[in-house]
């Protein structure tokens, strides 16, 4: 069975209408805020509102949460440690509530404190989080683009931090790898050769297992350009060779496929273009069926 596609989806003031218009244009897997992105305070919700979304969400798997951007638990400055460990704790209630299956967050960033004191305060956190948490979805750590002090371009850090707080999260917790982030670390994804040089590098640092969502984005950005620019796909740099390889890996069946461009607007005008993303889901989903049987 190939992965689940699906898209990010703005839910905006008609929730239940976005996720109407997700099954439309072929989502099976649907990522969404449940925060603004970069506020600190979560919104307000009523037990009906939050029934009749787990419900629009039921017809979708996996539902992936992405947790706000704000969030850095590898932070020098203990109020925004304590305010991201707060935030995250609440997303991942949410998702619990919502019936979601994963929660996407952002590694951090050490602040120039050095990466071994950045995973270390990224590890007591976590570990933190769950001992206070009951189950709820899985957690999954970001790959990122490297800039600055930021946590996580590279596999065999997210593999420690992974080891270092599975006592307490056992299966629970485990990866997601955005496409334009692995080609802004440097991670070659342009051919097939180079893809599947990559994915042996993550299989042998954490194991092709652990990685629950792949983030599907294009990128402008040069390869190892270290810059977070995401791109339609197939408006990028990422050559369809390279990204078909890695989605149609047995080893990542697994996964739920997320595409999380902007949505398009129609020209000379403000309404959505769902033909476009419909058009762009269902490539993706091409991608999905590997070489052979797609070469006509
Ligand atoms: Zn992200
Ligand atoms: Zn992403």
């Amino acid at each position: 069975m190939p992965s689940a596609l699906g898209r990010h989806m703005p839910l905006e003031s008609h929730p239940l209408r976005a996720l109407q218009t997700a099954r439309e244009i072929g989502c099976e897997a649907v990522q969404i805020f449940v925060s603004s992105p970069r506020v600190w305070s979560p919104p307000a919700s009523n037990p009906k509102e939050t029934a009749g979304l787990a419900e629009a969400l039921g017809g979708f798997n996996p539902v992936v949460i992405h947790a706000a951007y704000l969030i850095n638990i590898a932070s020098s400055n203990p109020e925004t440690r304590a305010k991201s460990l707060r935030l995250l704790r609440w997303t991942l209630e949410r998702g619990t509530a919502l019936g979601a299956t994963d929660v996407v967050f952002h590694i951090g960033s050490h602040g120039g404190d050095g990466l071994d004191v950045g995973i270390a305060r990224l590890v007591t956190g976590l570990r933190e989080i769950a001992r206070e948490l009951p189950l709820g979805p899985r957690l999954l750590l970001e790959n990122d683009v490297g800039a600055g002090h930021t946590i996580g371009a590279n596999f065999t850090t997210i593999s420690q931090i992974l080891a270092g707080a599975r006592e307490d999260w056992g299966d629970r917790l485990g990866v997601c790898i955005d496409t334009a982030h692995l080609w802004g670390a440097g991670h070659d994804i342009g051919t097939r050769e180079a893809a599947q040089a990559t994915l042996a590098g993550i299989d042998a640092a954490f194991g092709l297992g652990q990685v629950w969502v792949i983030h599907l984005n294009d990128t402008t950005t040069a390869l190892g350009g270290h810059r977070d620019l995401h791109a339609r796909l197939g408006e990028g740099g990422i050559s369809a060779a390279g990204l078909r390889a890695l989605l149609s890996d047995p080893r990542l069946a697994h996964t739920g496929i997320i595409l999380e461009t902007p949505i398009k607007l129609r020209e000379g005008s403000e309404e959505h273009d769902w033909d476009d993303d419909r058009a762009r889901v269902a490539y993706a989903r091409s991608l999905t069926n590997g070489p052979e049987n797609s070469a006509h």
